[in-house]
């Protein structure tokens, strides 16, 4: 069962011309698609507004409706699948008013007026080092793009006199049907090409190399994808150009690895120096620096440098560097190294005496975490 137009319009039987012009902007712009993107029901409602509205400020059309109601219009005009969006701009543009910014070329997917043709994107992988991922970096590439060549000239498109759509006309028993297409000749644009320099091709472009900077932020990862707006090849007329999408691909660090925004180093010393103590120079993302280990230093503790990992790529601080400390054990000994050790076999200070500090290693990835 259709629902019925003055329902619709939450309007009664004897509303005036007045009355429902004012619901129906009012309606209109509540279900504006402008104000509800995306959203089915509200466009459902938009339209059937739209259609209750056709009639009702019809004077004829009011008339053969109050008397036979839906019936009067079946078979023709609004009896199927109602008014498409494109019908509504045109015909009751007028209803808005400015409340969306004047003209109907501003409309999403709607309205007329030209379309900007926007130039085709280019995609470019770009190669860091983890010291690059770990500070940003400012990259130069070559590109290749193709942008309007010198001397190309563009004249209005004869087809659809420079609007980009062709507007088509049909007679319904409700009266004039107005639609509008994209033009074929101009793709919508409302150009065409006049002058075409030797060199160009068919859309007035040509190649020309350019070199274009690419700020990378610190914390970028391997599969990433960046964007480098207007950056892409150019398009025909008053087009605007595409964009340069940046592929980020990282390469290894010989001894850093990360893990999220935190940076593992593995650092090996000898057994003298885990029981002597000592100082010793590791990698991090910001060069060398020179880190103290305590006398009886254990095999597998794992030290944190804090901040000195990755900067975060949302802003908020940096991860930390952690260093694993492991004990390298001789595979051969010296008869007189073999007689030290084995004296010290049945000494106290040998026999292993864990303490709470001495975590587990797993009990020092959990801390990790945490
Ligand atoms: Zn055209």
């Amino acid at each position: 069962m259709k629902e019925d137009y003055y329902d619709i319009l939450g309007l009664s039987k004897g509303a005036s011309a007045a009355e429902i012009k004012k619901a129906y902007r009012k309606k209109a712009l509540e279900y504006h698609p402008d104000k509800n993107p995306g959203d089915a029901k509200a466009e459902e409602m938009f339209k059937k507004a739209a259609e209750a509205y056709e009639v009702l400020s019809d004077p004829d059309k009011r008339a053969k409706y109050d008397q036979f109601g839906h019936a009067a219009f079946e078979g023709g005009g609004f009896g199927g699948g109602g008014m498409n969006m494109e019908d509504i701009f045109s015909q009751f543009g007028d209803i808005f008013g400015s409340a969306f910014g004047g003209g109907f070329g501003g409309f999403g997917g709607f309205g007329g007026g030209q379309r900007r043709v926007k130039g085709s994107n280019l995609r470019i992988r770009v190669k860091l080092t983890l010291e690059e991922v770990a500070n940003g970096v400012e990259k130069k590439v070559k590109v290749k793009r193709k942008l309007q060549a010198e001397g190309v000239t563009y004249k209005t498109c004869g087809t659809c006199g420079g609007s980009g759509q062709v507007t088509k006309i049909t007679n319904t028993i409700l009266g004039r049907m107005q639609t509008a297409t994209t033009c074929s000749t101009c793709g919508g644009t409302g150009q065409v090409i006049d002058h075409r320099p030797s060199g160009a091709d068919a859309q007035g472009l040509k190649v020309v190399e350019e070199t274009v900077s690419i700020k990378i932020p610190p914390g970028v990862e391997d599969g990433m994808q960046l964007k480098v707006s207007g950056k892409g090849n150019g398009a025909p007329g008053n087009g605007v150009a595409g964009d340069l999408l940046v592929a980020i691909e990282t390469e290894d660090h010989p001894t850093l690895k990360r893990e999220g925004d935190n940076l593992h180093y593995d650092l090996y010393i000898s057994i003298s120096e885990a029981v002597l103590g000592s100082s010793k120079e590791i990698d991090t993302v910001g060069g060398k620096v020179r880190i103290k280990l305590e006398s009886g230093i254990q095999s597998g503790k794992i030290l944190r440098l804090r901040g000195k990992g990755i900067q975060s790529l949302n802003g908020y601080g940096s991860g930390d560097l952690l260093v694993h400390v492991n004990v390298w054990t001789p595979k051969e000994l010296t008869r007189e190294q073999r007689e030290f050790f084995e004296r010290m076999q049945s000494d106290d200070n040998f026999v292993p005496k864990p303490e709470k500090s001495d975590k587990s290693f797993f009990e020092k990835v959990k801390d990790m975490f945490s």
